[in-house]
């Protein structure tokens, strides 16, 4: 494609933003930013936060992530600093519990922090579309650590039987990626305008497919991490105009230099790399104002697949961990802890949708024993106490995530172990003696070598 993207950039944001300096700005470093897990990390870090996001912070520099343990136990995401503007959007609404569907949630960004400004009592399910990045979602999911998610990999329109259900459906749309040009430059050489107008018209029937699920007064959150008009306020006005919603207006801080963009009713805020220190994204907050409410079926759903724990055995798994308010499960031989209050909910998700995980895998059975999961020592609620603790360095951690296997010093006992880093919980080995037995899962391990001079963690940094 021979893109001129000057010519192009300043027809499609007339009146928004100046296309030359857009265009200039393509040719600018992209920054680098994460946004830490409150859960793990409670220190605030001596870096420059993002201006809209209270845990977000940019790093001088791209460091390899891969290098780092606490990237790994899910200690904090590296996520697009513009992206984070959710925050703006979520924090007014979790002034009570919430229903949340995050729609098209893989690799996470989103999911992982709609969870952390969720309050108790709210509820996630994250959704992915793709198989194999709804594995990735549930990784990275499992590592944020908290019992109140599920992840599913169904097609937007599998979750019709949810009408009136959620407080807030998340739906960060595919789109043409034009936001990426920089980050991306193959990007450019992918797009087109019959791919403009796919995807306008795939995002349109995914947000037909949803609204359903709304709940009356709830909120549609619509993203894109493109530019052009036609898959951002188009895709919206037309469907405020089919549906009788609104949009909403999010109070902005001029010095944040984000644009709102009005047309047709649809109100869109809109990030550029030339007024941002972020890549380009798109969002616009529509609210329900009617519409029916969730009636709870008949007849509830029944599932093979899940069985709650009996009372009498829940005092095996129930010192796992330190929360009340969770029911233990089991599933194709793992036990694993759901919030007790959506476990009706859950049986229905069960069977209605693929899931890929819910709440926290906790331990595998094989016959009377019981072996920890990767997932237990990730979970914000995991308690300590019940296994002896063993500190270890930056090299011998980053050993533990490529899944081999590690001879120890002075280990305090024979059998299970839990490994900490700085604080940060990261797994579990069994020492059987001579060396012990890493677990820790090979779809998760890292591949690269260990280079030692690029080793390196946020929990190091100055706090
Ligand atoms: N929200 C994610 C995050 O913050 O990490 C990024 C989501 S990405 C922009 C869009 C996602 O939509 C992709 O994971 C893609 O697989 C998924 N997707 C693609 N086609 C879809 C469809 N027809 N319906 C729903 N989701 C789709």
């Amino acid at each position: 494609m021979n893109l001129d993207l000057q010519t192009y950039f300043t027809n499609e944001l007339q009146g928004i933003t100046s296309g030359e300096e857009l265009c200039a700005s393509l040719q600018t470093t992209s920054p680098t930013s994460i946004r830490v897990n409150p859960n793990k990390i409670t220190q605030t870090l001596s870096l420059e936060q993002v201006a809209w996001c209270e845990q977000g912070y940019y790093l001088p520099q791209r460091p390899k992530f891969t290098l780092d343990p606490a990237f790994h136990a899910g200690a904090y995401y590296v996520q697009e600093a513009s992206s984070m503007f959710l925050e703006q959007i979520v924090k007014p609404l979790a002034v009570r519990p919430l229903k949340v569907l995050d729609l098209c949630a893989a690799p996470g960004g989103k999911s992982t922090q709609l969870i952390s400004l969720m309050q108790r009592g709210s509820v996630l399910v994250a959704n992915e579309v793709i198989q194999s990045r709804a594995q990735i979602l549930s990784e990275n999911l499992i590592k944020w650590g908290k019992s109140n998610c599920v992840v599913t990999n169904n097609d937007p329109k599998d979750f019709g039987f949810l009408e009136g259900f959620f407080d807030i459906v998340a739906v960060d749309a595919p789109c043409s990626g034009e936001g990426m040009f920089r980050k991306d430059p193959a990007a450019i050489g992918e797009w087109s305008e019959t791919h403009v107008d796919l995807c306008s018209k795939r995002q349109t029937r995914i947000l037909y497919d949803i609204w359903n699920c709304v709940a009356p007064g709830g909120t549609l959150i619509y993203s894109t991490c493109t530019f052009n008009q036609k898959e951002n306020e188009d895709v919206i006005a037309n469907f405020l105009q089919q549906t009788g919603a609104e949009c909403k207006h999010i109070p902005l801080q001029k010095e944040w230099n984000v644009v709102e963009h009005e047309k047709n009713g649809a109100v869109c805020y809109r990030f550029f790399p030339h007024k941002v220190q972020g890549e380009g994204f798109c969002v616009s907050v529509i609210q329900k104002l009617a519409g029916k409410e969730f009636e709870p079926p008949r007849k509830q759903a029944q599932s093979k697949a899940i069985s709650i724990i009996p009372q009498k055995n829940r005092l095996h798994y129930s010192n796992l961990v330190n929360d009340e308010s969770v029911v233990y499960e089991r599933h194709a031989g793992i036990i694993w802890s759901f919030s007790k209050e959506y476990r009706k909910f859950l049986l229905d998700i069960f069977a209605h949708c693929r899931v890929v995980h819910a709440g926290i895998p906790l331990v595998e059975t094989i016959g009377h024993k019981l072996n920890p999961l990767p997932g237990l020592a990730f979970a914000s609620s995991f308690n300590q106490t019940i296994l002896p603790k063993y500190e270890i360095d930056l090299p011998i951690a980053l050993r533990y995530f490529k899944k081999e296997a590690l001879t120890l010093e002075n280990l305090p006992s024979k059998g299970w172990i839990h490994l900490v880093y700085k604080g940060i919980s990261i797994g579990f080995v069994k020492n059987i003696g001579n060396r012990a037995n890493n677990p820790y899962p090979a779809a998760w391990a890292i591949k690269m070598n260990l280079q030692e001079e690029l080793m390196w963690s946020v929990v190091n940094m100055p706090m």
